[in-house]
């Protein structure tokens, strides 16, 4: 559920009509519900208060300071995966203690980073990685707490580019391998073993990859605590997946999830972290965008809008389907009639939909595209020279601009000159 809806014909974000926002802030732009977040993220909280637990926002998602903020009000932790992340957590106010620093690529500069600004946890993604990290925490004089990301080798049946749990995958260690690599970690001073991770993938709308990895965690766990190692949290990632066509999907519901973790591990006594972005995130935000042209072609008509792959680029991506809608609801008895929505890059990439069915639509007109919160703002570019797009928060009756427009001059001032010219 979400909180973008027509009311009287057009559509609201919360309190606000998207087509007032519009008019303020110019086309194109992403727009976040302050509601839709903390309800996202108060689901996954309730759906582990069973145990102790805390819910670590994948900021990868969506990273704005203000949704930051907003979700660190509700108490939520964050799981980052870089330095500049890191920096964004702290930025928001979020503790070290809240924080987990997740990775295959983090740098000797970010280790530092997180130790001096406070960590939960590092977790370690390969045998380099820890040997790199010990002598850092060493060098500085501190022990890290980490866990092992363990590759469980569970098909998470998601899209090729975002599973992550095959043992083909670049992601964790072979969890065959889990004891030898343990074994090393409690003989380096520089480490502390706090846990097990797993991360198994991204838009997972089907519980049973998750089961059989935790399976593999419990079994695990056991094994690990019969050789000694205090394992006393496990951090079993993000990656429940969300409708992104309406009425037509139903994956699985946080407290089902929360549910299942408790089946399958809720007997270890461990604190239990999750690392959930795209389901907080998703659908708490929109891509609102307008027609600049409709263009009759050979048998097909298109709808160029001003917003293009640079904007959002999941389609272009990950084939990723978005339910693109009018900001005005079309008078009843309207047809509906195909189009191919595409933006104005040069590329036939930049290709939001083929032959999806619409009510008509004019230039002028706005459409929304629904489930944009998480991997929109984030992967966007300013390819083709376009500036990124703001990012509006809606609370209530309120709204504000989280992220402003850049100007050209803003963009092309970035850039600097060498002396030679
Ligand atoms: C991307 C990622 C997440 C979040 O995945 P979602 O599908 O957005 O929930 C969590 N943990 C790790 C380690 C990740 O890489």
């Amino acid at each position: 559920m979400d909180h973008f809806l027509y009311r009287d014909g057009a559509l609201y974000a919360e309190d606000v009509p998207v087509a007032d926002i519009a008019a303020q802030v110019g086309t194109p732009f992403y727009l976040y519900s302050t509601a839709t977040l903390t309800r996202h993220f108060k689901l996954f909280d309730e759906a582990l208060a069973w145990g102790p637990h805390m819910v670590c926002y994948a900021m990868k998602a969506a990273s704005n300071q203000a949704i930051l903020k907003t979700l660190a009000a509700c108490g939520a932790g964050m799981d980052v995966v870089s330095g500049g992340e890191y920096a964004r957590a702290i930025a928001a106010g979020v503790p070290g203690d809240r924080i987990v620093f997740s990775g295959v690529g983090k740098t000797e500069e970010e280790m530092r980073a997180a130790l001096s600004g406070g960590i939960r946890q590092f977790n370690l993604e390969s045998e380099p990685e820890m040997e790199r990290l010990n002598r850092v925490a060493l060098d500085m004089g501190v022990v890290a707490p980490v866990t092992v990301r363990v590759n469980p080798d569970v098909d998470a049946k998601t899209h090729a580019k975002i599973a992550t749990g095959k043992s083909e995958n670049k992601f964790g260690i072979p969890i065959s391998r889990a004891r030898e690599v343990y074994a090393r970690v409690a003989k380096l001073p520089g480490l502390r073993a706090v846990g097990i991770d797993v991360h198994i993938g991204s838009q997972l709308t089907d519980l049973e990859p998750y089961r059989l990895a935790f399976r593999k965690v419990g079994e695990l766990t056991d094994v690990l605590r019969a050789d000694g190692h205090d394992i006393q949290r496990l951090d079993l990632g993000g990656g429940l997946g969300i409708p992104y066509t309406r009425g037509n999907e139903a994956p699985p519901l946080p407290m089902d999830y929360g549910n299942l973790i408790r089946e399958e591990l809720g007997d270890k006594g461990c604190e239990i972290e999750i690392e959930p972005g795209r389901l907080v995130a998703g659908n708490a935000g929109i891509m609102v965008s307008k027609v600049v042209y409709v263009k009759s072609g050979e048998g097909r008509d298109f709808l160029i809008l001003d917003g293009a792959m640079n904007d959002l680029i999941r389609p272009a991506m990950y084939d990723a389907h978005h339910d693109i809608i009018p900001v005005i609801e079309p008078a009843p008895g309207f047809e509906y009639q195909p189009y191919d929505i595409v933006g104005p890059v040069c590329e036939s990439g930049d290709t939001f939909a083929k032959q999806r069915m619409m009510p008509p639509l004019a230039e002028g007109d706005l459409v929304a595209f629904r489930s944009a919160g998480a991997y929109g703002a984030v992967m966007s570019s300013e390819y083709n020279s376009r500036p990124l797009i703001p990012e509006v928060l809606v609370h209530e009756d309120q709204f504000a601009v989280i992220r402003p427009r850049p100007s050209f001059d803003e963009m092309i001032n970035r850039d600097t000159l060498p002396s030679w010219l």
